[in-house]
């Protein structure tokens, strides 16, 4: 049925030797449902009621330079060939214990197997069998569910969930990434097992994060998240986002919606994971810096600060890596109002410089961010915004023509100012520097060795120190 669609000579060739050794093969799960979305897919599962192992080895055998991995104590072999992942596995049938996501395992037959499986759109199967090679095996009506754009578990989804909770985020993570509605009943499971979550390492949960933060619209997964407080299990600092106080009349944006917007909209314009992660936590700081003041109304003041701050106790509980990937999340949330502080006075040159200075290589990437953090719904305020940025986009290009900022270290550095004056580190040389910095920065010298030169001797004098 499904004959032509299976063009690699892999199926022709497992399914000969699956014959020679008397099993029943299936190619099974993600890559039927994506053959018939369309959607490209290098992950082929093969499960076989037999021996996957065996099943494995002899076709291993008959592809030259393939690579064969064989997992004994799950019963599972891989072949790798350029850039295919072919996997085997025995049918199994399996049972779950309440403290665990681990279930007892046994050998089962192919209806067993396809029983275990999460979501009625993952229980597609092909035979490769002699007797009805290429005919679709679907069992719980998943292709109904893929026209439809339906998630839906194929048994009870409460038993479903608490048996592998992790089944939750990854129900959240396919109705994101494909577009799809959670059904109604498989929906309310999500709320009623949300805290079953506890028993999943945040290594798997923030893997399925990571997927839906790399999809095209995150907000679909984020809101499914909030809604059954799936959210609240692992990340309570962005749930805390949501919601709007108002006291005499006056209210403020809820941050938590306006983070989801500004996160799409940072997806539309950059497909660095990063970046979007800059985009979910740039204003995280906001409820704990909320003030209302007097005549004033609502402030968040100093929470580019505090939410840089609150970068490596997140990324520490998430598991999220700790080196470069930080750092630039962290400098885009500290620095996020900066470009918008542009915007307001009439811009100096002096203040461009020292945004370049700061931003380094995070820029333009700060940039991204600050065009996404427009959510106004006013059409022309919105134009108005894009075109501020826009304009101090041009005023840094101008500025970093003339003056190469970017990556600058000042022409003189501690270790020749310590030269300079004979004595070694110290308070005096480090106020040099600063203020070495700061001169060239703000345009009072310009960035040269000899003007630096004769700035650095002035500046040494008044502290008192000697020019050797
Ligand atoms: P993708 O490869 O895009 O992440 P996938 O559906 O192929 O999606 P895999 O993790 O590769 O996901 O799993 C392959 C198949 O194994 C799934 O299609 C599903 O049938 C089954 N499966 C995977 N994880 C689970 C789980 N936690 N519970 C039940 N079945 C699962
Ligand atoms: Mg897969």
């Amino acid at each position: 049925m499904f004959y032509e669609e299976l063009s690699h000579p892999i199926f022709k060739l497992v399914s000969e030797e699956s014959q020679k050794l008397g099993f029943e093969t299936f190619v099974v799960g993600g890559f039927v449902r994506d053959l018939f979305l369309k959607r490209d897919s290098k992950d082929l599962d093969f499960v076989t009621v037999g021996s996957g192992i065996e099943l494995a080895s002899a076709v291993k055998n008959r592809i030259k330079g393939a690579h064969l991995n064989v997992f004994k104590n799950f019963g599972t072999a891989q072949i790798k060939t350029d850039d295919w992942e072919f996997e085997f596995v025995g049918a199994r049938k399996e049972s779950y214990d309440r403290n665990s996501r681990k279930p007892k395992v046994e050998d089962g037959t192919f209806e067993d197997d396809i029983h275990r499986r999460d979501f009625t759109i993952n229980t597609l199967a092909i035979s490769l069998n002699k007797a009805n090679y290429g005919e679709l095996i679907d069992t719980f009506e998943g292709i109904s569910d893929l026209n439809n754009g339906i998630i839906r578990t194929p048994l009870e989804p409460k038993v479903t969930f608490s048996d592998d909770p992790l089944r939750m985020m990854r129900a959240v993570r396919f109705a994101t990434q494909l577009n799809f509605k959670i059904e109604e009943t498989t929906l309310a499971a999500l709320k009623s097992e949300a805290t079953r979550l506890s028993i999943i390492s945040q290594e798997r949960i923030t893997d399925e994060l990571q997927k839906i933060i790399k999809s095209k619209k995150p907000s679909i997964g984020f809101s499914i998240l909030f809604d059954t407080k799936l959210l609240h299990e692992f990340f309570p600092e962005m749930v805390r986002l949501q919601g709007v106080e108002i006291r005499e009349g006056k209210g403020h944006k809820d941050n938590f919606y306006h983070t989801l917007q500004v996160l799409d909209q940072a997806c539309s314009r950059t497909n660095d994971l990063w970046v979007r992660w800059a985009a979910i936590l740039h204003d995280i700081a906001k409820p704990p810096t909320k003030r209302f003041l007097k005549g004033e109304g609502w402030t968040f003041h100093g929470h580019e600060d505090k939410g840089s701050r609150m970068i490596k106790p997140i990324f520490t509980r998430l598991k999220l890596p700790l080196g470069e990937p930080m750092r630039r999340v962290r400098n885009l949330v500290k620095l996020h109002l900066r470009p918008i502080a542009l915007t307001k006075d009439h811009i100096t040159d002096s203040a461009v410089r020292r945004l370049i200075f700061d931003a380094g290589e995070d820029l333009e990437d700060l940039l991204i961010l600050c065009k996404s953090d427009i959510t106004t719904k006013n059409k022309k305020k919105e134009e108005r915004f894009q075109a501020n940025l826009v304009n101090v986009e041009e005023n840094i290009a101008a500025v970093e023509e003339r003056d190469r900022i970017r990556n600058w270290q000042p022409p003189i550095d501690g270790a020749e100012i310590m030269k300079l004056f004979g004595i070694g580190p110290s308070r005096e040389i480090g106020q040099i520097k600063t203020a070495l910095k700061d001169a060239i920065l703000d345009g009072v010298i310009t960035n040269n060795y000899n003007d630096a030169h004769k700035f650095v001797i002035e500046k040494g004098k008044q502290l008192g120190l000697q020019q050797q």
